[in-house]
């Protein structure tokens, strides 16, 4: 059986009258393959669920809502599910596999992997570090600008001389390639900035290669406020970078140092009211 196969049956959620099933990482539209939601989350926290799309006023689909956060295939394959009566409870089925095929084995181990899910053990803590990120008390750019990072796919210039011919994948500032961790771990630039911050022992959590890591180390050893403070610094890190790479400016190091640790105070001093912030 192949993984395409085996995505197409098993076990789904039917949406019922509670919240337990989460838009994004369950199985619950019946018309796409896998049953998955496959889009990166949008306008809404990661771990939004699936009731916070039903409008409870008319009990129907909030098409608005759904057509802002997701895109229009997706978007129109929810909206043809029929919303459930307020009586029945959000329910795992079987859905019948594409090819009717249905392995007892197989049918095991998804069983096995919905409990799993659902009992949340992540093999690295991986829903810990979402949600983390998705709490912070910090602008939404930078939860979504952590979201990406965390899952390595920033447009960093490797991932884009991958694709196209037309720009190297040099790092601006130093040449080298410039991979995730290389920008905001392995750069002289960035490095600087790091060892001349409050936030250098962040710095040296840092792994090779993956920014997930990176970042459920930090997570594990740093208070809330402290990976706040770090998010921000790697948010400004990677304004810089773009600024550099696309008009060609260049802001001296203590001044991104400094900017970064102001913007991430002045934020929760106003109680996340953006609007005060220097843009
Ligand atoms: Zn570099």
């Amino acid at each position: 059986m192949s993984a395409q196969e085996w995505l197409c049956g098993g076990l789904r959620w039917r949406v019922g009258n509670e919240d337990k099933v989460r838009i994004w990482g369950d199985r619950w539209v019946p018309s796409v393959q896998g049953f998955f939601v496959q889009s990166a989350p949008m306008g809404l926290p990661v771990d939004s669920k699936v009731s916070e799309l039903i409008d409870p006023q008319t009990e129907q689909w909030d098409s608005a809502l759904i057509e802002s956060c997701l895109p229009t295939a997706m978007a129109q394959a929810i909206l043809q599910i029929p919303v459930r009566g307020m009586d029945e409870a959000d329910k795992l089925i079987w859905a019948e596999s594409s090819n009717n095929k249905y392995e007892v084995r197989d049918g095991y181990r998804r069983w096995l992997e919905e409990f799993n899910r659902t009992h949340d053990y992540q093999p690295v803590g991986e829903a810990r570090v979402w949600s983390s990120i998705w709490k912070m008390n910090v602008p939404p750019k930078v939860r979504h600008f952590m979201w990406r990072f965390a899952r390595n796919s920033l447009a960093t210039c490797d991932k884009i001389s991958a694709k196209s011919e037309r720009r190297g994948d040099a790092c601006p500032f130093c040449n080298l390639r410039e991979a995730q961790v290389h920008l905001f771990g392995e750069c002289g630039w960035s490095g600087r900035i790091w060892r001349n911050s409050n936030l250098s022992q962040w710095f040296e959590l840092r792994e090779d290669e993956d920014c997930l890591i990176w970042t459920r180390n930090v997570l594990d050893k740093a208070t809330t406020t402290e990976f706040e403070d770090w998010a921000v610094l790697l948010w400004s890190l990677w304004k810089e970078r773009n600024a550099h790479l696309f008009n060609g400016t260049k802001a001296p190091e203590e001044e991104i140092l400094m900017r970064a640790a102001t913007y991430a105070d002045e934020y929760r001093q106003y109680q996340g009211d953006e609007t005060m912030l220097p843009a």
